[in-house]
């Protein structure tokens, strides 16, 4: 009867630094293997201890970073923080013409460039449940002093302050909690009614006709003859 795109969607995620946007999106890729791709940035900012090269970001020294901003490299980028961070454009069409959503994991500033370019796009913010528990989160990360934690907290606060302008938002109560709110967030997303591309009677006018005049229904199915 409808006819959907098939195409994957772009997922917007923003969330305060030490909010657990990290965590939860790996359990959203764990749990959608198959079905969600998250971009991989490239920053200009030092790997932390534990992070890996193609896995948490492509890192490039600040003079690199500028060189591919001039050669268009990025579909978006900013600074954060000091330092350089970007969405490569490549690949990203790609999955989505294969139907996979994409996730991009990126502050504000690029969200809102990102609005720009693809309005459709859908637009996810992670809440921590309080400042005070964001700053825990910052300390006992332990990957940064407390000059760098207090720079955080400060674009943590302002960032906040612009949730209104994201489509969802989800309080970091509970991990399980707020992943199942997501992947319910992306499920309900695939029913809009701007995904429909076709509306079709998947029966012809005799067939109706017929059904209705002489159909015997039960349990078994539609459109079967009783015995
Ligand atoms: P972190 O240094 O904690 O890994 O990231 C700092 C901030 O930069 C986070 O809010 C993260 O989401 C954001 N970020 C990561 N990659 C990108 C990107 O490609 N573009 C933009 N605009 N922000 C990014």
């Amino acid at each position: 009867m409808i006819k959907n795109k098939k195409t994957g969607q772009i997922i917007v995620i923003s969330a305060p630094s030490g909010a657990g946007k990290g965590t939860i999106i790996k359990h959203l890729l764990e749990n959608n293997k198959k079905s969600l791709w998250l971009s991989v940035s490239a920053t200009s900012r030092a790997p932390r201890e534990g992070e890996q090269e193609g896995i948490n970001y492509c890192y490039l020294t600040k003079e690199e970073f500028e060189k591919r901003i001039k050669e268009n490299y990025f579909l978006e980028y900013t600074k954060y923080a000091d330092n350089y961070y970007g969405t490569p454009k490549k690949y990203i069409k790609e999955k989505i013409n294969q139907g996979i959503d994409v996730i991009l994991e990126i502050e504000i500033e690029g969200a809102m460039n990102i609005k720009k370019l693809i309005p459709e796009a859908l637009f996810i913010f992670i809440m921590p449940p309080s400042m005070k528990e964001l700053i825990k989160r910052l300390k006992m990360r332990g990957t940064e002093d407390n000059e760098k934690i207090m720079k955080r907290f400060h674009e943590a606060y302002k960032e906040i302050n612009e949730v209104t302008k994201y489509n969802y938002v989800v309080v970091n109560d509970e991990i399980d909690n707020a992943v199942n709110k997501i992947e319910a967030i992306i499920k309900a997303e695939k029913c809009r009614v701007d995904r429909i591309e076709e509306v079709y009677l998947d029966t012809k006018e005799e067939e109706i006709h017929e059904l209705i005049m002489n159909g015997n229904f039960d349990n078994r199915g539609i459109g079967e003859k009783m015995e």
